[in-house]
């Protein structure tokens, strides 16, 4: 496969509860403030890139966001994700202490769970780095039966309220809230596919493609299909992959209907007259991308993805999920309520599940790392990388670039204005550089900008 470059942005809900049980102290917005107060004490804003190359970014309103760096692999994607997860997990451990010191006594969650029960949608997004050889239009329209179709693999899994007004386990948390197929607006059109153009690389060169369809996911391997089957998808493109006779009669009925079809039968309406359960339609996507790659020369994790997209189509057209029930979401999160209704006899509706559901997305200590001891929950990194991959960017990205001069920024207590694309050092004159290439991993004028940081920095007295 050719090298591509990802990331994934995960927007947060944030409540805080008071341990006793009484009345929430603080609502979202001020929870969020607190979170980000470290930040704004020392006269910094709430939008900080890290020394990791990641961003951390409070939005108007009270969704903290996590934007990992860009990645060239599923490895550092794993890595730099779940490491966001702890960072912020680290930073609402700060702010209650704080709020104790203050005489409050609470704790504040952070969800990773795409809808409050305010019916607030909030997303995960992925943004892959495409060549501008080809027509966008072309691949994104071929694109959409495939992200319509997926989320019967890696939906996080939810309950929902169905038409009938019964609560029922669904695919996706996400899904429903598609208005629009591509566009190049955000919000209010909400499209599976964004067609904005902002490359955030050089333009000549280069596109991103902006998906914003999928759901937050917790089990490291339902991120790992997600993104992977994805990257092998485009990869296939390049190499002349044809998905043309794949496309829906109507993108946003199927996405919608779709998401009920636990038993994997219903048949959608494709555009050319005929009819294709989604099953169907996602292996022949992967069939056709096993046909262009050469997979002895994919890495394990993309071997392993190759191998989980099959079970895990197989599973669902068989309706029988116990070959992906510690690996995908959907399947994990559905054996938990059922055990859990069973056990204690709660609807769907019960706010005992509500809460259970909050938990399995709450990564301020909830159910993922037990989980992930009590072999209930595959986990593919480890402690170690997790820790790391807090501070070190991933090294085959211009990530490293922007890490290195962040990090020597924060030793020397510099200001250093930083984008996705820019380091910007205000002093005597302004010194700006401009990272077009994402792939790069070297470059002499950030050694320069790194050695122009660390000169500045006062010499304290011994
Ligand atoms: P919004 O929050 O409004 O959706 P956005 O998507 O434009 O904003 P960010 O939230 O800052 O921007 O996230 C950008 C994401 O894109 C990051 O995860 C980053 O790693 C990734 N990224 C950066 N450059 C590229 C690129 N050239 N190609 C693909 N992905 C990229
Ligand atoms: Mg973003
Ligand atoms: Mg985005």
């Amino acid at each position: 496969m050719d090298r591509r470059i990802y990331g994934l942005e995960t927007e947060y809900g944030i409540t805080c509860a008071a341990t006793d049980g009484s009345a929430s102290p603080l609502n979202a917005e001020q929870a969020a403030r607190e979170l980000f107060a470290p930040f704004t004490k020392r006269g910094r804003s709430t939008n900080a890139f890290l020394a990791n190359g990641g961003r951390l970014y409070l939005d108007v309103g009270a969704h903290p966001e996590y934007a990992t760096a860009e990645c060239d692999n599923l490895w550092d994607l794993l890595v730099q994700d779940r490491a966001g997860c702890e960072l912020l997990a680290d930073m609402a451990a700060t702010a209650d202490q704080s709020l104790a010191q203050a005489g409050i006594q609470a704790r504040i969650h952070l969800l990773r769970n795409n809808f409050d029960y305010e019916g607030n949608s909030f997303g995960c997004h992925e943004n892959y780095l495409l060549r501008r050889r080809r027509d966008f239009r072309e691949v994104a329209d071929s694109l959409v039966a495939f992200f319509v179709t997926r989320q019967i693999l890696v939906g996080a899994g939810a309950i929902k309220q169905y038409e009938d007004g019964q609560w029922a386990y669904c695919f996706s948390a996400r899904s429903d809230q598609m208005l629009d197929a591509i566009s190049a607006a955000t919000t209010r059109a909400r499209p599976i596919i964004n067609a904005r153009d902002e490359p955030l690389a050089d333009a000549s060169a280069y596109r991103r493609m902006h998906v914003i369809v999928g759901d937050s996911n917790m089990a490291e391997a339902s991120t790992a299909l997600k993104v992977g089957s994805a990257e092998l998808l485009l990869d296939a493109l390049d190499r002349g992959a044809d998905l043309a006779d794949l496309a829906l009669a109507d993108p946003l009925k199927a996405i919608r209907d779709l998401n009920w079809d636990l038993e994997g039968t219903l048949e959608l309406e494709m555009a050319d007259g005929t009819k294709k359960r989604a099953v169907d339609i996602q292996r022949l996507i992967r069939q056709r991308v096993l046909d262009r790659i050469d997979q002895s020369s994919l890495d394990d994790i993309t071997r392993y993805v190759v191998e989980l997209w099959g079970r895990s189509i197989d599973a669902i057209d068989s309706g029988d999920w116990s070959a992906i029930e510690t690996e995908l979401d959907f399947a994990i999160k559905r054996k938990l309520v059922e055990a859990y209704s069973e056990r204690t006899g709660a609807q769907f509706d019960d706010v005992r599940v509500t809460r259970l559901l909050l938990d399995y997305h709450d990564v301020t200590g909830g159910l993922r790392s037990k989980f992930e001891s009590a072999g209930l929950m595959t986990r593919l990194t480890t402690e170690e990388l997790i820790e790391a991959g807090k501070t070190t960017p991933p090294q085959t990205t211009r990530a490293i670039l922007r890490g290195k001069a962040i990090a020597a920024a924060e030793i020397a207590r510099r200001d250093l204005g930083v984008d996705w694309v820019h380091l910007r050092l205000e002093g005597d004159s302004t010194t700006q550089v401009a990272l077009q290439d994402p792939f790069a991993t070297e470059d002499s004028r950030v050694e320069r900008l790194v050695e122009e940081i660390i000169e500045s920095q006062p010499i304290l007295p011994a």
